[in-house]
Formats: structure tokens, C-alpha cells, sequence
């Protein structure tokens, strides 16, 4: 078992973030002034080190950059009005996270390093958390294969990090979404579940096609039929009809586990609505619209939280919404965002105080 003690820590010299203006800064483009690093050798992790944020020295023969056994997380970190820090369920992440590493054959990670190792770095970047609505400092854990060879084999090394990049909204605007009829995410016994580098790198190629035709994002469907719906991007998806709400169920195992879904199906529930996780046709979204009673549709990821989709196209069937007459996706990110923000009681125990 790895103690607080048995963190290795240098502490940067100077702080970038007198440099840095963090009003209205783009997700992703700034890192904070540390980061983790552990490595796996020998079965087993080495003594992690906290460091300054800095490049890595790799060999172009690295086995991550070939085989792509490679897989992330990402949480966020926010502040309450008295300055305070809190993770928001990083538990659920750290097993996520282990699930993950089974299915692409990688070690699993020391509750002591992950969680544990996650606050010894906040701890150090706090004043990276920025005090704001909508603003949180995302965090970045990630895993890859560094055996130095180019054989086809699970790797024998892996290296496990963390970073910190302060981040404000997401995705702010409603989005045109264009349901994918060619073109699949994940499909029963892949890697859908996994949180893991190549269904991203998969997913750009489609994407792009989606954004030729003015949309977005795309609307995934499953791999047989192309009619069951399945996630909205890199985000889980939810639709509202009549007083139901319908998300696809985990148990095709192409879905991602998402801690946002999670919680929304939780503040759902708590709003009154009867949640149904379950395979969803777009015949039934169809006809749903047709009848008047899809009300709303909304992707939920850690890194949006809450996307209003404003338009969602079928074939040549397309449906607009009337985004700012909603009422269940406002509610639901305002409850979430006041558990975030401290501003309400945090009655599941979701957030972890730093
Ligand atoms: C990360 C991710 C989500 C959202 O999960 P959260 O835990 O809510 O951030 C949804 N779908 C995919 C494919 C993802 O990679």
C-alpha cells in the first residue's frame, strides 16, 4: 500500500498561472503547473512522483503508439463560495477506470495511487480550481503500454499520469445532431464500455462526415440494425417522452458507464419522473415526435454536463426543439450544478472535500 508519504513531490519553481487569464479559457488548452507519474515494471507500481508539468522522452517504438492499449478518465474539481475544493465522485471513475484496464489487458491501479494520488496533486494546483459558474479544473487521468518493442503482445510496462487543464463551458450551445446509420461507435463484445484512446480516435472519421453536412455531432445507433439508439458523440443521451425519461440501458455492454448519467438518472427520479433505462428505437423517438410528446433530448458527459440538442435528423426526418421552453434538462444541470457549487446539500455524497 502506497501512503501519502510515499508520494515522490517536487514542486515547481514559479506558477504559469500569473500568466494566465482564466475568464472564458478553451477546454483542454491550458495544463496546470503539476502533474503524476508512475510507472509499471515488474509487475508492480513504482513510487509515483508529482512533478512539474512537463514533456515525456519516448521511443519511437513505443508499444502505446502502435497497439493503442491506451485508456483515460476524466473528472472535475470545483470550488463552493468559501473557497473550498471538492472532486466530484472520483470512486466512480477509479473503478470505471479499472474496468477499463481489464478489457484492454493493462494492470489495475491502486485505489492509494488514483484517488489518493488525485488530491496530492490538487492539493498542489488548487488555485487552478477557478471560483466561477461553469468553470471547473478537469482532471485527466490516464494509462499506456510503454514496452519498447513493435511485437504484437500486451505490453509488460504501462505508465499511469494525471493532469489538470481549468476549463469553463462546454459545448454551451444546443447542438444539431445527425443520427449515424453507417457508421458504429461500439458493438456488443468491443470495447463500447471501456473508456478507452481508439473509440475516440474511431469516432473522429464520422464525425467529420456529420460536420460536412452541417451537423454537430452524430447520434450513434447499434451495429445489426443501425435503429436502437446508443450514445450522442462522447456523450451518454437521454430523451425525454411525455413524463418518461428513456436512456439505453449498460447491458450491451456498448455503452459507456457515464458518472454524468449516473447522476442524472438520480436528480431524475428525485424530480418526479419515471426513469426507463432500456434499448430505444428511433421508430419509437419518431413516433414519439409525431405525437407530440418528445419533449427533450439531452447528452450528459463530464466535460459538457448537460447538452441541449436542438436539432436531431433521421434520415430526411427532422426534428427541431424548442430548447429555450425546456424545462427537465434546465432543472436537471441547475440541481446538478448547485451539489457542484456547494450550494446546496450534497444529500448522495458525491462530492469529495480535498
Ligand atoms: C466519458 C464518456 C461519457 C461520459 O461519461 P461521464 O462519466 O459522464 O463523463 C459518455 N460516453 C462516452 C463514449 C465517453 O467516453
Amino acid at each position: 500500500m502506497i501512503a501519502a508519504a510515499d508520494f515522490n513531490i517536487t514542486k515547481a519553481e514559479i506558477s504559469k498561472l500569473n500568466d494566465i487569464n482564466l475568464e472564458n479559457i478553451p477546454f483542454g488548452k491550458y495544463m496546470t503547473d503539476h502533474m503524476l507519474e508512475v510507472d509499471y515494471e515488474d509487475g508492480e507500481w513504482k513510487t509515483p512522483e508529482i512533478k512539474p508539468y512537463q514533456p515525456l522522452l519516448i521511443e519511437p517504438s513505443l508499444a502505446a503508439i502502435h497497439y493503442g492499449q491506451s485508456i483515460f478518465e476524466g473528472v472535475k474539481a470545483y470550488k463552493n463560495e468559501a473557497g473550498e475544493a471538492f472532486i466530484f465522485r472520483p470512486q466512480d471513475n477509479f473503478n470505471r477506470f479499472n474496468k477499463s484496464a481489464e478489457r484492454m489487458q493493462m494492470p489495475q491501479i491502486p485505489e492509494e495511487i488514483f484517488i489518493e494520488g488525485m488530491k496530492q496533486l490538487l492539493r498542489l494546483d488548487t488555485n487552478w480550481i477557478p471560483a466561477k459558474a461553469d468553470h471547473a479544473l478537469y482532471i485527466r487521468p490516464f494509462m499506456f503500454s510503454t514496452d519498447e518493442t513493435i511485437g504484437v503482445k500486451p505490453s509488460e510496462k504501462y505508465k499511469f499520469m494525471i493532469i489538470l487543464s481549468p476549463t469553463g463551458p462546454y459545448y454551451a450551445t444546443p447542438m444539431r445532431i445527425y443520427v449515424e446509420e453507417q457508421y458504429v461507435r461500439a458493438a456488443p463484445g468491443g470495447i463500447g464500455y471501456a473508456k478507452a484512446a481508439g473509440n475516440y480516435g474511431a469516432s473522429m472519421y464520422p464525425t467529420a462526415q456529420a460536420k460536412l453536412k452541417g451537423y454537430d455531432q452524430v447520434l450513434w445507433t447499434d451495429a445489426f440494425e443501425h435503429k436502437y439508439v446508443q450514445e450522442c458523440g462522447t456523450m451518454n443521451v437521454v430523451f425525454i417522452i411525455g413524463n418518461k425519461a428513456i436512456t439505453p440501458d449498460l447491458s450491451t455492454g456498448t455503452i459507456l458507464d457515464g458518472v454524468t448519467r449516473d447522476s442524472v438518472i438520480v436528480l431524475l427520479k428525485q424530480m418526479g419522473l419515471e426513469v426507463e433505462e432500456r434499448a430505444l428505437n428511433i421508430d419509437e423517438v419518431i413516433e414519439a415526435h409525431k405525437a407530440g410528446m418528445l419533449k427533450e433530448v439531452f447528452g450528459t458527459g463530464t466535460a459538457a454536463t448537460i447538452s441541449l440538442i436542438k436539432e436531431l435528423r433521421y434520415k430526411d426526418y427532422v426534428m427541431t426543439f424548442a430548447v429555450n421552453q425546456w424545462t427537465v434538462a434546465p432543472t436537471i444541470k441547475s440541481l446538478l450544478n448547485d451539489i457542484r457549487y456547494g450550494k446546496t446539500d450534497d444529500t448522495y455524497g458525491w462530492m469529495v472535500k480535498l
